[in-house]
């Protein structure tokens, strides 16, 4: 027997149909990328993403296309994701932060019709687009004033191109299974993935996004996504933001600490989230001009593990709560966010901290397990390490144009991180599935190695490689960064990690860097690391051979 309950599809859209309605004043403000700061709300953004709709259909795009975006946060670029999705065509949003080789190839694959960019990425484009030859028309996200001359095909400013319709349109109505949005992989193996989310993962995704133990936000937040909506799907903060009716504070092009700053205190955000090197930027910002954080209340942290002594800076000297989180581009992307279930809510201090270095648990919607190698399930005990495996209506069970099987016999998606469960099911990242260090058949957690290395008062970064060694197989190298200006030895960093891991885990070596590399979505490339360290010796291999 059926249930007797109304068909309504959950359609993208239908977010900022709430959000207009019953939010309809609430401020959406951006740092522009022309430089001014720009205020709209949700009802004007309604309005303009319908005609943006509209616009689209007399260029010809329909269901099913894809239209590319490369653009910062900002009210606009929000405005083309609710448009396309509203027609039932499909965001794909590209990372300029890609080698331009990757961008032609991504764009390429998709198959994208349109490009809508950001003046900022108005020269690159110009530099690959003979290269895109599926892209019909660009659309620059400014107004006449300010549009470039360019050679880009058929380019046109956006304001006039809206402008030229009248918004007197509907939306359409479809299946809720239909395609949404479209994000590829940063591929730091292989060619680069496209996750194809749809209408209804990504207003499930939303809800579960906002639950009180997700990100909890509400109408009186003020949220504040750093994160950029190129990565990840912009960690849903488009989609879930609209949906509780919280304000939005967008920050276009500058991330830098001092322009976060400027934001969070002056809109008086309470709510804001991205990935560490973010907030290691703002917090060293804030050391040296000694200001405060007086409206902030909770951050959200992921993307690559939360280093310990950002925790406990946020926390106690600013007053502001941590919430780490962990995902990826095929989980929508929120897979789990460390907020504290009764039977953590009363540690303090040190001991709170241990939990909080946890990824924490998933929201309804997201099942974990961990596994062998030959697929058998692992126990939750906290220190048992396994694959990473997750189901859910807002997981991928397949990639565009790949004809591949990636789940298991339950429908389990091997994320290829490594990891812990414990018994209230806080999930533990302890690595990569290939960053895992193989020393002597056991295996050594290189983020734990690098978390405890970035609590030296003078670390800035680290990252842990596994090393050829003639004994061992792997032993851990340490890679550092310092903080500008601070001197440090091997012996004082391997003198402060003394006695907080096993004696088997500490690092045969050191090595001082200017500069660690990162992907395109801020994690640290330990591919290039492992490729420059290749021959490294470390002083331990003599006394082996
Ligand atoms: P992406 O799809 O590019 O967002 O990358 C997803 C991967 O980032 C995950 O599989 C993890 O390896 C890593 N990651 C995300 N969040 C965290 C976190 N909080 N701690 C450790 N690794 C993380």
């Amino acid at each position: 027997m059926l249930g007797l309950m109304q068909d309504w599809p959950l359609l993208c859209h239908r977010i900022i149909d709430h959000a207009a309605t019953y939010h309809a004043e609430r401020p959406v403000v951006t740092r522009s990328v022309e430089g001014p700061i720009v205020t709209t709300t949700y009802a004007r953004i309604r309005e303009r993403a319908l005609k943006v709709a509209q616009r689209l259909e007399k260029d010809g795009i329909k269901a099913g296309d894809r239209v590319a975006t490369m653009a910062w946060n900002t009210w606009r670029h929000l405005e083309t994701w609710y448009g396309i999705l509203g027609i039932g065509a499909v965001y794909h949003t590209v990372n300029p932060r890609l080698f331009p080789d990757q961008i032609v190839w991504i764009v390429n694959h998709a198959e994208d019709r349109m490009m809508i960019a950001d003046l900022t990425f108005v020269p690159l484009l110009e530099k690959i687009a003979g290269r895109l030859p599926t892209i019909e028309r660009y659309v620059i996200l400014t107004d006449a004033a300010h549009m470039p001359k360019t050679t880009l095909k058929n380019a046109v400013a956006y304001e006039d191109w809206i402008a030229e319709v009248d918004g007197d349109f509907a939306w359409k109505s479809f299946d809720e299974n239909t395609a949404a949005g479209m994000c590829y992989t940063s591929g730091t193996t292989g060619e680069p993935k496209g996750v194809l989310y749809s209408h209804r993962s990504n207003v499930l995704h939303a809800f579960m996004a906002a639950l009180p133990d997700s990100k909890g936000i509400k109408s009186r937040d003020v949220v504040l996504p750093v994160v950029p909506f190129f990565h990840a799907n912009g960690w849903s903060l488009a989609f879930s933001t609209p949906m509780v009716g919280a304000a939005l504070i967008m920050p276009g092009p500058k991330l830098d600490g001092a322009s976060i700053y400027e934001l969070l205190n002056t809109y008086k955000v309470t709510f804001t989230a991205a990935v560490p090197t973010v907030w290691l930027m703002l917090l060293q910002d804030l050391e040296k001009t000694g200001a405060d954080l007086p409206y902030l209340e909770r951050v959200v942290i992921g993307g690559s593990a939360c280093p310990r002594a950002m925790t406990k800076t946020f926390q106690d000297k600013y007053g502001v709560e941590v919430i780490h989180a962990w995902g990826m581009t095929e989980m929508s992307p929120l897979g789990s966010l460390c907020t504290m279930k009764p039977e953590y809510a009363a540690l303090t201090g040190e001991a709170r901290l241990d939990v909080q270095m946890k990824q924490g648990h998933p929201p309804f919607g997201v099942e974990m397990k961990i596994t062998d190698d030959a697929g058998k399930t692992l126990p939750w005990d906290g220190k048992t390490f396994g694959r990473l495996k997750v189901r859910g209506p807002a997981v991928a069970k397949a990639y565009f144009k790949l004809d591949q099987d990636i789940l298991d016999d339950d429908g389990f998606f091997d994320t290829g991180d490594v990891a812990t469960i414990d018994p209230y099911g806080y999930m533990q990242v302890t690595d990569r599935s290939k960053d895992v260090i193989k020393s002597g058949g056991e295996w050594i957690s290189s983020i734990d190695l690098e978390n405890l290395a970035v609590g030296h008062p003078k670390v800035a970064e680290a990252a842990v490689i596994g090393v050829h060694h003639p004994k061992w197989d792997e032993r851990p190298l340490l890679v550092i960064v310092l903080k500008k200006g601070e001197q440090a030895s091997k012996e004082d960093i391997l003198g402060f990690m003394q006695g907080r891991i096993a004696k088997w885990w500490m690092p045969d070596d050191v090595v001082f860097v200017d500069e660690i590399p990162h992907t395109a979505t801020g994690k640290i490339q330990k591919t290039v690391l492992r490729d420059r360290f290749r021959d490294y010796r470390l002083p331990t291999a003599e006394a082996a051979e």
